[in-house]
């Protein structure tokens, strides 16, 4: 199986402290043949205020001087968490034009509520006996989502964690799936296929699995032909947690390969 982890993050993110010289070394000694780094750049931070720069000499530095200190034990490629394009979609243009062309993979996530609750992170949210905002949530979500891969499909390669929401809803003690919304959510994955663009695996660091089988399968019906893995580890020690579990899964679901990226180009790996 060809092992990959291709979304992680760095010191260069505001939640994580790692150096990406120590990921990079764990990644060596957990034998992955790739490793994306993708650090969080948000157009709407955590508190909901406006983000309109990524600091790119900074993550090039940090690129450069690792790979030089890997290449041959690892594939190293540098990769965006793009968060909320949808908010500001000339920002994210520019911010992804800065990052070319050394850039080989962006993730598209959604971690806030945009024009509700001050933009607010989700993590913010208390949905504790509120199952009325926990749905409300998943569709404000799905909404957002459906803008960003039908109206700035250069903004992402990969759909980052599609049930980001559920993560708070569920820490919150209420039990939600996506099982419930399986019309927008294939309306999503239809637009994802079409367009030869990619769906993530997000593990949560080996939290999140058994979601993912129906909607694979789900993705695999719309048309969906690339899948991406990633732990979202925030430390060394999370790296690559799931990821085997996940190919497993995919293989389950009908698809026959793992796909990663080198500059913004999908690269698909037999499972
Ligand atoms: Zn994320
Ligand atoms: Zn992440």
């Amino acid at each position: 199986m060809y092992f990959c982890d291709i979304h992680t993050h760095s010191l260069l993110s505001p939640d994580s402290s790692a150096p990406l010289a120590d990921m990079a070394r764990r990644a060596v000694s957990l034998g992955l043949d790739e490793l994306c780094v993708t650090d969080h750049c948000d157009l709407v931070d955590g508190m909901g205020r406006p983000v309109t720069h990524f600091d790119w000499p900074a993550a090039r530095e940090q690129f450069h001087r690792v790979q030089a200190q890997v290449g041959g034990q690892l594939l190293l490629r540098l990769g965006l968490e793009l968060g909320s394009a949808v908010y500001d979609p000339a920002t994210a243009r520019w911010i992804l034009k800065e990052g070319a062309p050394q850039l080989d993979f962006v993730l598209g996530s959604l971690h806030n509520w945009l024009g509700e609750r001050d933009h607010i992170d989700l993590y913010y949210t208390d949905f504790t006996g509120n199952p009325d905002l926990a749905r409300h949530c998943v569709e404000h979500c799905l909404r957002h989502t459906w803008t960003l891969v039908k109206d700035c499909p250069d903004c992402y390669d990969s759909l980052a964690h599609i049930i980001y929401p559920l993560r708070y809803i569920q820490r919150d003690g209420i039990s939600l799936t996506l099982d419930g919304y399986e019309e927008p959510v294939r309306t999503i994955f239809t637009q994802i296929a079409r367009t030869g663009h990619a769906l993530e695996v997000n593990t949560c660091r080996g939290r999140n699995l058994a979601e993912w089988l129906p909607l694979l399968r789900w993705f695999r019906e719309c048309g969906g032909e690339y899948v991406t893995l990633g732990s979202d580890a925030h430390r060394p020690q999370d790296l690559g947690k799931g990821l085997r579990e996940a190919a497993a899964l995919l293989s389950q679901a009908g698809f026959r390969y793992v796909t990663t990226y080198e500059r913004r180009k999908p690269v698909p790996h037999l499972i």
